[in-house]
């Protein structure tokens, strides 16, 4: 793979600033630290993961107090835990929430109690399908507590014992934390990228989605951006929501964006559609899959998912596209304990992150141009854009390669791409300050890189001019 890609200018599409390897290595590393770390909606738990992200990027970090009304939800309570067991009663231990903290319901109240196996059992998760996994449950907005054991752990419980129930836990007024960073561009159009912090120890789901968002930043803050970009790391529902209601103005103009979750799995590549199915962001991600010639499973999109169902709920209408390895839902091990870094990889979620950006150039790159020779195809041999021995354009190859992979003497030392010559030639022919670079590259498969370098060599020509905005985009 070369180095990863972001363009602006014609003469630094390329940034291959960090090699892949090195991405790797250090998304590994922050996976490493993050994941044993107890996250929720809120607590300290999110706190040291976001101080983390930010020794890998500059964004801030913003509370909302407990109580705070947002439209029809109110931020609950902060929650925090220092211990939680459940002993047998010869005090041997069944249980432990820091062998692992998914064995404690997200959100339990304090207790200490001995309890009988009738009553534990009414506050035990497990699943019994998956006899190994731990499952991840929460009881956000319900006063409850909880454990949750592998189906094997619940086997060996004696039903006619005691239970020793220990949770050492706080639910006070405080505050849900959140991180927020603007990157500002110059084409009026600010894209949302937003992924959520609150899952404890639960690796694609979505410890690599809040590495992947900062990763991402960090590469796009070292670029100078055409557009601008909106990034936000969020408890999912209650975070998202909460930053809707505060920052309603903004996120109402907002064109577009991803919520960025579950990028690191084994499996296929996956990408959920925004609400429209045709926005800019959907034709984007479906170029740069088709460009890559990489295979993945498209899903319409669906109420049932992430932040995007707020993010496009009626008032905002924002279309928010996800891009995954192994999408939530969709793998076995989703929400239990076998989501765990022997299940993820780094490599993967690199690649993932390589999708995002290739997507984001596009954003960058995608604009609309008219010719300036609109009668017929001007002459772009008096510009030296095209051969001056004629004749052998479109000739078949003797070994029956396309024609277009030549490449042909412009003078004694220029030389023109048989493709960037077509590339010309077709940004020619749409130059009719309607048809986009990205409706150019859907209809003729090249490569948006290919076809905005292309135009801006015409441009410089006097061949071509930029139309301002995209018509009809948001
Ligand atoms: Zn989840």
């Amino acid at each position: 793979m070369t180095g990863l890609v972001v363009g602006m200018e014609p003469d630094s599409i390329v940034m291959g600033s960090i090699s892949f390897e090195a991405l790797t290595e250090e998304a590994d590393d922050l996976l490493k630290r993050l994941f044993p770390i107890c996250r929720s909606i809120t607590g300290e738990g999110v706190r040291q993961s976001l101080a983390i992200l930010q020794e890998v990027v500059d964004f801030e970090v913003h509370e909302i107090s407990s109580g705070t009304v947002c439209y029809d939800w109110v931020v609950p309570d902060e929650w925090n835990v220092s211990e939680a067991y459940i002993q047998d009663s010869q005090g041997r231990t069944i249980a432990d929430f820091r062998d692992n903290n998914l064995h404690l319901v997200s959100y339990s109240m304090p207790i200490d109690r001995v309890v009988s196996f009738q009553e534990l059992s009414e506050h035990l998760h497990t699943l019994p399908d998956l006899p190994d996994a731990v499952p991840y449950r929460t009881s956000y907005y319900k006063r409850d507590w909880g454990f949750c054991l592998s189906y094997k752990q619940f086997e060996r419980l004696d039903t006619k014992a005691n239970y020793h129930v220990y949770i050492n836990a706080t639910l006070n007024p405080g505050g849900l934390t959140f991180g927020e960073t603007a990157i500002s561009g110059h084409s009026g159009k600010e894209f949302l990228l937003s992924t959520y912090s609150c899952h404890p120890s639960l690796a694609n789901d979505n410890l690599s989605g809040m590495v992947l968002w900062t990763l991402l930043l960090r590469e796009l803050k070292s670029k100078n951006l055409r557009h601008s970009y909106r990034a936000v790391i969020v408890p999912e529902t209650i975070g998202a929501i909460a930053y809707l209601s505060q920052h309603e103005a903004a996120m109402k103009c907002s064109s577009g964006g991803f919520v960025i979750t579950t990028v690191a799995g084994p499996g296929r590549f996956g990408y959920k559609q925004t609400f429209l199915g045709n926005h800019l962001i959907d034709r984007a991600v479906q170029r740069t899959f088709a460009e890559l010639d990489r295979d993945y499973s498209l899903y319409p999109f669906d109420v049932k998912g992430s932040d995007e169902t707020h993010y496009s709920a009626p008032y905002f209408r924002i279309p928010v596209g996800t891009i995954c390895k192994d999408k939530y839902y969709e793998y076995p091990f989703y929400h239990t304990s076998l989501d765990n870094l022997q299940f993820i990889n780094a490599r993967h979620l690199v690649q993932t992150l390589e999708l995002y950006l290739l997507t984001i150039e596009k954003l960058e790159l995608n604009r609309t141009y008219r010719s300036l020779s609109p009668y017929s195809e001007p002459m772009l041999g008096q510009r030296g854009l095209y051969p001056s021995i004629g004749g052998h354009i479109n000739q078949p190859a003797v070994d029956g390669g396309r024609h277009s992979k030549r490449d042909y003497a412009l003078g004694p030392t220029q030389k023109v791409c048989g493709q960037d010559l077509d590339a010309m030639l077709w940004v020619l022919f749409y130059g009719d300050g309607k048809t986009s670079l990205l409706d150019v590259a859907e209809k003729i498969g090249f490569p948006i890189r290919q076809l905005y370098r292309a135009a801006e060599r015409l441009c410089a020509e006097g061949l071509l001019e930029e139309v301002s905005q995209n018509p009809g985009e948001r």
